[in-house]
């Protein structure tokens, strides 16, 4: 069997509340990803998915309380002294984010950035040997013209070139890991479909295992090998792509899936009525509970654990399985 590529064990994140007690954000998760697989973790916002992928790379505020485990390739991650952990931050480990256009530096080329990625983990590389490779990385993720655009600043980039651009940056230190948070939310579809595809043809072609963070399973449908669906900081649903969709047992993934468009427009959307717990007042039992219209008294006492059931591993007292309902469409 396979060593994980990323294991994460009882991975828990407090925050502390003006009056000093704490809150849990994550309540002890377990995750874990082969080598050149992908796990999309799929959520509302809130819902504790990037916060966990942020407490192992060390990029939450001083003062959060993380506890657990997380090990990338067998090395513990968590209370890892900071100079080791930025060895491995954009090395071994590289992100993809959100909104390109602020996470590039606006007054520098895309070129020198990727130059200074490269760099940073190695200085034995001259500028020019950096920016020839960076025109290499702009040709991998299809960028035309990359002796030309590389010269270019990130204004001078369309939304869906600036994304290819972050990819390339995150893939120049040929990394074993991307993170990939929320990497297609700020465009539109087409160009959200184009960059799912780049992500799953690079997977392919170097073999990189990947995370990828989204509110919409949509995204991951045609890419993850594995799902894990995250609310109010708990995997409450877990497994092979295919189960999810086809044997979904929790009522939140059914809403989620309810919620997603269909390519030809007809139905209604469904919304998942209520909005997701504050990490302050999170309610006692399954924290889906006041949203969920199959919520019986145990709901409401008994927090629910991730147990087997069908095709995954679902944390709900009463599966949608378990009377053999069709999933809601
Ligand atoms: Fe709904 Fe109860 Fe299952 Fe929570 S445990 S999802 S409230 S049925």
């Amino acid at each position: 069997m396979t060593a994980p590529l990323l294991d994460i064990r009882d991975l828990r994140i407090s925050f502390q509340a003006r009056d000093g007690s704490w809150a849990d954000a994550l309540c002890g998760i377990d995750l874990s990803l082969e080598p050149g697989k992908v796990l999309g973790i799929v959520g509302e916002s809130g819902s504790g998915k990037s916060i966990a992928m942020m407490a192992f790379l060390q990029l939450l505020p001083r003062g959060t309380r993380v506890q657990g485990s997380a090990k990338f390739k067998g090395q513990e991650l968590i209370g890892m002294p900071a100079s080791r952990i930025q060895r491995i931050r954009g090395k071994a480990i590289g992100c993809i984010f959100q909104d390109p256009l602020s996470a590039f530096n606006p007054v520098k080329t895309l070129g020198q950035q990727v130059v200074e990625a490269i760099r940073l983990h190695d200085r034995s590389i001259s500028k020019r040997a950096a920016l020839k490779e960076a025109e290499r990385l702009f040709e991998l993720v299809a960028i035309p013209q990359p002796e030309r655009r590389v010269r270019q600043y990130p204004h001078e980039f369309s939304g869906g070139m600036r994304q290819r651009a972050m990819i390339a940056m995150a893939l120049a230190n040929k990394p074993d890991l991307l993170i990939a948070d929320e990497p297609t939310t700020a465009l539109d579809v087409t160009v959200q479909a184009q960059i799912l595809d780049l992500l799953g043809d690079l997977r392919a072609e170097l073999g990189i295992g990947m995370v990828l963070i989204t509110h919409d399973l949509g995204v991951v449908a045609g890419i993850a090998d594995e799902i894990a669906v995250m609310y109010g900081g708990s995997v409450v649903e877990r497994g092979p792509t295919d189960p999810i969709f086809y044997e979904t047992s929790h009522p939140y993934t059914a809403g989620l899936i309810g919620a997603v468009p269909t390519l030809d427009g007809t139905g209604a959307l469904k919304q998942i009525e209520g909005t997701p717990p504050s990490i302050f007042s999170r309610p006692d039992g399954c924290a889906f509970h006041p949203r969920c219209g199959r919520a019986g008294d145990a709901c409401r006492v008994q927090t629910p654990r991730l147990e087997p059931h069908g095709g995954t591993a679902c944390a709900c007292h009463f599966p949608l399985t378990t009377l053999r309902e069709p999933v809601p469409s």
